[in-house]
């Protein structure tokens, strides 16, 4: 009979060498006792090693407005929630961020928001264009759900990506914490991005009320369907503004797991070291990278807004301006024994 050791490192090691992972064997690594997990950190961080260099990735942050019309039970900008200032960024002052952001020496920026019915498709358009005509940064967009056509018409404007989370494959507690959104027209969306032939992100959160460690596996299983060229993946925290207030959060070693297992199945997605796993531990950031991590996204957002960008509570950086965060996180990534991308930082899927 092997013992646990045993298990885990055979399939740790199946896993690096490309053979395609069971759902079972994905659980039973998922599943994995805290003494053994490095076993699978490691072999995770020699497969992003090979497959997609020492380099971190940067990508600067901007979240331009923090309304939103939907209703997510977990999240902070839910439209319900009266203890939140609402504010959004006009369209020149997103461009003005974003050309600071290069000037502080990134190379590709996140333009992020809650559904805010002011940025309409054409709108944003508006935005990316005015930052590809004056900056040679890549762009990336997190703004929720729109029409082929609308997502046509940023693409056409110049953005390069699209990062959209399904949060959990599993369709009932999909629609338990989105009262108001569809999970077949959030998997409908990733389709229609992938088909425009924008590099899409998508991603999903560890610990949510409700959630196993069968759907963990699904929700890895989906992001390798969907051949994702970044995922995302974070611990749920619970936020004190919303119903879920009381429920407990995701555990960073859960998480840690999953980012693991997302490198050893997705081998040369882009996987970011999230600020959710930075604000649940002070090393979250560098533990992840360790872990088969290579992105990190700080803040590059106007300093008086990011207190109220509150998806979830002791978000980190708030209270540091975008040209401190440039330094401190690359002090980090250094003291790592990594180096920061010079380049874009596109996908490596094409
Ligand atoms: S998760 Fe996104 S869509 Fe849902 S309430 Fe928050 S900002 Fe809005």
């Amino acid at each position: 009979m092997e013992t646990k050791y045993e298990v885990i490192n055979q399939l740790s090691q199946k896993a690096y060498s490309k053979t395609s992972l069971s759902k079972d064997e994905i659980i039973e690594l998922l599943s994995c006792p805290e003494e053994y997990t490095h076993l699978i950190f490691d072999v995770a961080d020699k497969l992003r090693k090979e497959e997609v260099g020492d380099e971190v990735h940067l990508r600067g942050l901007i979240e331009f407005s923090n309304i939103c019309k939907r209703n997510c039970e977990y999240c902070g900008l839910r439209r319900d929630n009266q203890n939140l200032l609402r504010y959004r960024l006009e369209v020149d002052e997103i461009i003005a961020t974003a050309k600071n952001a290069e000037s502080l020496g990134y190379r590709s920026v996140v333009m992020q928001s809650g559904e805010d019915g002011f940025y309409t498709a054409e709108k944003i358009a508006t935005v990316v264009d005015g930052i590809k005509n004056s900056t040679d940064l890549a762009v990336t967009l997190s703004c929720g759900e729109f029409s082929k056509q609308d997502y046509k018409m940023m693409k056409n404007a110049g953005a390069d990506r699209y990062l959209l989370r399904f949060e959990t494959s599993n369709k009932e507690l999909y629609q338990a914490l989105h009262p108001d959104s569809d999970y077949e027209n959030r998997i409908q969306c990733l389709h229609n991005l992938k088909e425009l032939d924008y590099q899409v992100g998508s991603g999903f959160m560890v610990g949510l009320p409700g959630e196993t460690v069968e759907i963990l596996a699904d929700n890895l299983l989906l992001l390798k369907e969907l051949d994702v060229d970044m995922a995302g993946i974070g611990p749920f925290i619970p936020n004190p503004d919303t119903k879920l207030a009381n429920e407990k959060g995701g555990l960073l070693i859960d998480s840690l797991k999953a980012v693991a297992m997302a490198r050893l199945i997705l081998r040369n997605a882009h996987i970011p070291a999230t600020t959710a796993m930075g604000s649940l531990d002070p090393k979250g950031r560098e533990k992840a990278l360790n872990s088969g991590a290579n992105v990190v996204m700080p803040n590059v957002s106007p300093m008086k807004f990011r207190e109220l960008y509150a998806l979830y509570p002791n978000k980190i950086c708030i209270t540091d301006d975008p040209g401190h965060c440039r330094n401190c996180i690359t002090g980090k990534i250094h003291a790592l024994g990594r180096s920061v991308a010079k380049d874009h930082g596109h996908s490596l899927k094409r």
